[in-house]
């Protein structure tokens, strides 16, 4: 294939976990794909040695500190290097690019998302927190554009999956699976001293810093809930969450006749991601088979909710609707950031998105500038909630 018949690619948050394993799996594709642009937040080093090795179009850094460093770095390349947040929007929009892998992490990825699919380009999503902020906005956008948004979160693949050839058939339920953690079936006086790098430790996904102690809590399965249902125009009482310890189950649909797919394989974000990438075909590749002796038992349970209320609060800001899934998730952005940052305990974490969740103003219909002023407001309501605790 010459390269104008591979598809163009971009990665926003190309050195992260996901990022990386992106570009593991181009790199083992490079007769499919070629790499338009690659963005980091701030480290330079790692994301000037993966322009060089897939010679990109472009580059951005979104800390403006590093700039100069990276400018000099490619200097003898004819590699364009671009800084500041404002950047990741305008890369996004360049000619050749087909598809926006968007891996980087939190409410950060709102805005370029948005300027993609203003420019018709094709989403992979990976950061979820943009469908949980203004999931309405954004569909409402896809659908306006004629863009597809392609799932990387290994349940929404998992369902994506399932779904191949299923479109003119009812989704009666959806159950996400979750592995429960590190703290699986612990109560909360155990959890109250819990410490960040025992929180850190997830059993069966190597992730972020952010999405591990998202996990650890449940929010990353709260904040799953909410990505479902606007990627598969869900309503709520439609998404169940199923606790299966192995990671080996995806997620599962059930169709209206009562018949339930699911979609399996050894707990691995590349497969998720190529899948995204090549969709609608699959690819060979060499990871590792899942052999059914070494999982004699693959086991369910019941998601506790009451000691893990961050999954019971997604579930009601996803029922509120408006903002409040955007206050949910900004005030999240602090407290994990306040618990990476040893400020916060870790129920703590629950305690002051409950209260941001009641303080700041409810909008049923918010347009764009109310998502932006609602983060605001409720990212600076969860830092003084930390400063007077
Ligand atoms: P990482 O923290 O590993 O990587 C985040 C990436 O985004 C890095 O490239 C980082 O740059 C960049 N970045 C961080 N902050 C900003 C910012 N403010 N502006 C621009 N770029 C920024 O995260 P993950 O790869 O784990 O997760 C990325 C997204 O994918 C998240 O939304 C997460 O929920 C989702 N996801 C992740 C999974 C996983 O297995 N990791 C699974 C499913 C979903 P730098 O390296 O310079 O800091
Ligand atoms: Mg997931």
């Amino acid at each position: 294939m010459n390269s104008e018949n591979k598809k163009h690619i971009a990665i926003l948050g190309s050195t992260g976990s996901i990022g990386t394993q992106t570009l593991e799996v181009i790199a083992a594709n490079l007769h499919l794909f070629k790499v338009e642009v690659l963005t980091a937040h701030s480290n330079a080093e790692l994301l000037a040695s993966q322009a060089i090795q897939f010679d990109v179009n472009a580059v951005v850094i979104t800390d403006e500190s590093k700039y100069a460093w990276l400018k000099e770095k490619l200097a003898h390349t004819d590699i364009k290097v671009f800084a500041g947040e404002q950047a990741l929007s305008e890369v996004v929009t360049f000619e050749k690019i087909q598809l926006v892998l968007t891996a980087l992490v939190g409410y950060a990825g709102l805005k370029p998302t948005i300027a993609a699919i203003k420019a018709k380009k094709n989403i992979a999503l990976a950061n979820k927190e943009t469908l949980v902020v203004a999931g309405d906005l954004i569909t409402k956008l896809a659908e306006e554009y004629d863009v597809s948004i392609l799932p990387v979160d290994s349940e929404h693949s998992a369902i994506f999956q399932c779904l191949a050839g299923e479109w003119h058939n009812k989704i009666e339920k959806i159950y996400l699976t979750a592995s429960g953690g590190p703290f699986r079936g612990m109560d909360r006086l155990a959890l109250a001293n819990k410490t960040k790098a025992q929180a850190l430790k997830h059993p069966n996904w190597t992730m972020g810093a952010k999405i591990t102690i998202d996990s650890a809590s449940l929010m990353n399965k709260g904040l799953e809930v909410i990505e479902a249902k606007w990627l598969f125009n869900l309503q709520a009482d439609q998404i169940d969450v199923i606790v299966h310890p192995q990671s080996i189950v995806h997620s599962i649909v059930q169709f209206n006749d009562g018949s339930m797919k699911a979609q399996m394989g050894l707990p691995d974000m590349k497969l998720p991601i190529q899948y995204a990438l090549t969709y609608p075909m699959r690819t060979i590749t060499d990871f590792p088979r899942f052999d059914f002796l070494n999982y004699p038992t693959l086991s369910f349970e019941k998601a506790d909710t009451e000691t893990f209320q961050n999954l019971a609060l997604a579930f009601q800001a996803m029922k509120q609707g408006g903002n409040m899934p955007c206050i949910l998730n900004a005030a999240n952005e602090v407290v994990v950031e306040a618990f990476l940052n040893d400020q916060i305990g870790f129920l703590e974490m629950s305690d002051a998105i409950t209260d941001c969740m009641q303080k700041i103003t409810f909008i049923d219909t918010p347009n764009y500038d109310d998502y932006v002023a609602t983060d605001t407001e409720s990212r600076i309501f969860t830092r003084n909630w930390i400063l007077n605790k």
